[in-house]
């Protein structure tokens, strides 16, 4: 998830290896390290900010030098923040050492094997399985690359790996759901989790296709899928400023992150659901004790995510309500020792949300975080944690991490309807979460929104409505609105427009309205779309085309068909679009709006 560099080929291998990290820094890491080869390795790595391990660097005694390294910025997943859990992991003799972005999903019964074999592990992390399982292959006589390959025949997961191993000058690469580009210079190869990595010294790259591996040396490079083919692939000159270069070639960090969604949701699902037993299976959950109430503390984004998560566990029959973490201390919230309190927060140091938290905890119930920042102070705090695994999201808008909020609470509430007898999860549910990452991609890939939303700047205020689930996505559509495009706009449950909101319908309010699957639920929202149709708002349906709604729709915002809980989320999906190309339109600071932070550490 986070950043990989490697080199070959030059002598300031650690001043390449640190330009290229520090040039990965706007990603958001936690940890970074470098190992350097071609004789004996040598790994340093420090928890926190590059400076420590510069300074660490500077500090040893030996100076490392080498022609051939690997560097790594962590976005932890797996253990903790530390020196320890950092990378590059080694196994027990400092023979081979890898850096890896993503999550190994079958690490723990690999590493219980090599447990049982006699194996001592130094890190929490899935990745330090990698180091050991090729060292195992090099001692069964194994040459390096036959070794590695072999290592990642084992791994189950998404990854990008980057390995050096003693003795050899090379760097061993694959990449699987999490990218990587090799970058070919004239007297040097170079190895990125993102162009950025090595931009200041080639801008001539290669991208690896899921599945293909890559083999760099001093004279040259060599890419080859899994049948071991050898893959002829010509580098494409990159054009890009480096501004651009780190927002992938996207316009904004936001519009990048809205385009990670396919691959931040399969990593969210991935190893967590099981098709086979129709069930969702969620290691995290497994010590939770017995619950027979869930209350949700959150804010903003999160609390639309909460809100959308106890209308499913009340859909299971369990007693469920969402707070506003800000009013959680002051709710008369009945607590009990089976009350679970879940705080939903991307950065897990939400104030608000922490001191909701806590307050739970002196009235007795147990406490869940469920967060994307492993290690963070929710994380920590709480008696179970539960990670969203969005990666790191940079655009102050949240947006790849609702959409990850809203899957793990599906996985949360069928772990919880299980564990209360209720029928087991259906086949249903879990093929549309499954197959959800490429219908998002359908949405990227078709959505007209933004045309659509061309007809309608400089309107005066921008309603959303939806019904049961769409309600929160609704919220969501018109907080996103709002937050990036500084106009006035306000999500409501669509029945609820005729109680008051309807005064300020006029021919300038667009309304969004989301339309999903074709029960009573839709059938209501269509007449409240006559409603507003009849005070001449223009009306922009995003549907899955399950009624007739379109015929009351000036323009349609199509998403693919889908179970009624996953549908929410590819409507989410065209409002994340719609406000984005407005306030692209309005050439506002997309990334960084107005009065806002990321991270909101004040009550
Ligand atoms: N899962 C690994 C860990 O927690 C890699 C994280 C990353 O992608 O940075 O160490």
């Amino acid at each position: 998830m986070c950043g990989i560099i490697g080199c070959v080929g030059r002598d300031d291998t650690v001043e390449t290896l640190l330009n290229g990290l520090s040039n990965l820094e706007y990603r958001g890491y936690d940890s970074a390290g470098l190992a350097i080869g071609g004789g004996n390795l040598e790994v340093t790595k420090k928890q926190g900010e590059l400076e420590n391990l510069r300074a660490e660097l500077d500090n040893n005694e030996s100076s490392v030098s080498g022609t051939v390294g690997i560097g790594h910025t962590r976005w932890s997943t797996h253990g903790p923040p530390s020196d320890r859990n950092s990378h590059p992991h080694t196994d027990s003799d400092n023979r081979v050492s890898v850096v890896h972005n993503g999550i190994i999903e079958n690490y723990q019964s690999i590493r219980d094997e090599l447990t049982t074999e006699g194996i001592t592990f130094t890190s929490d992390t899935d990745s330090e399985v990698v180091p050991h399982l090729i060292a195992g292959y090099l001692d069964d006589g194994l040459n390096p690359q036959a070794a590695f390959e072999k290592a990642v025949e084992r791994i189950e997961g998404s990854y990008a790996l980057a390995v050096i191993i003693e003795g050899t000058d090379a760097i061993f690469a694959v990449r699987n759901d999490s990218p990587l580009v090799v970058g070919a210079g004239d007297s040097a190869y170079f190895l990125g989790s993102d162009v950025p990595a090595f931009l200041d010294y080639t801008r001539d790259v290669v991208y690896l296709d899921n599945g293909e591996f890559a083999i760099l040396r001093p004279d040259g490079w060599t890419i080859s899928n899994q049948e071991g083919d050898n893959v002829t692939k010509n580098p494409k000159t990159v054009e890009w400023t480096a501004e651009q270069t780190g927002k992938s070639g996207y316009s904004h960090f936001m519009l990048k992150e809205i385009n990670e969604q396919p691959t931040s949701l399969r990593q969210c699902i991935s190893g967590r659901v099981d098709e086979l037993k129709d069930a969702v299976v969620v290691e995290e959950l497994d010590h939770l004790s017995h619950v027979d109430r869930v209350q949700f503390v959150a804010c903003g984004t999160s609390y639309h995510a909460a809100l959308y998560g106890a209308e499913l566990l009340r859909d299971r029959d369990i007693n469920s309500k969402a707070y506003l973490a800000s009013e959680y201390a002051t709710a008369p919230a009945p607590v009990t020792k089976a009350t679970l309190v879940v705080g939903v927060t991307q950065s897990g140091e939400t104030a608000d949300t922490l001191s909701a938290l806590r307050e739970a905890q002196n009235r007795g119930a147990q406490t869940l975080a469920l967060t994307n920042v492993v290690g963070s102070t929710a994380a920590r705090e709480c008696d179970h944690v539960l990670y969203i695994r969005a990666g790191p999201e940079i655009g102050v808008a949240a947006t790849k991490t609702f959409s990850s909020q809203l899957v793990t609470l599906n996985l949360l509430v069928e772990h919880l309807a299980r564990g209360r007898g209720r029928s087991t999860t259906n086949y249903e549910l879990i093929t549309a979460l499954r197959n959800l990452p490429n219908q998002v991609q359908h949405v990227l890939d078709e959505s007209n929104a933004q045309e659509v939303v061309d007809e309608y700047v400089g309107d005066n205020a921008f309603f959303f409505i939806g019904r049961g689930l769409n309600f929160p996505v609704a919220l969501e559509g018109a907080l996103k609105f709002k937050e990036i495009t500084y106009e006035h706009a306000e999500g409501f449950a669509a029945g609820e427009l005729k109680h008051g909101p309807l005064a300020l319908v006029t021919a300038n309010t667009p309304i969004f309205a989301v339309v999903t699957g074709d029960d009573e639920r839709a059938q209501k929202t269509i007449g409240n779309i006559k409603e507003v149709e009849a005070r001449d708002a223009p009306v922009v349906l995003i549907t899955d085309g399950e009624t007739e709604a379109e015929r009351y729709a000036d323009h349609v915002l199509e998403i693919p068909d889908s179970h009624q809980r996953v549908s929410p989320m590819l409507a989410n999906v065209q409002l994340q679009l719609v406000a984005y190309h407005m306030a692209d339109r309005f050439g506002r600071d997309i990334d960084k709006p107005r009065n806002l932070a990321k991270s909101v550490t004040v009550e």
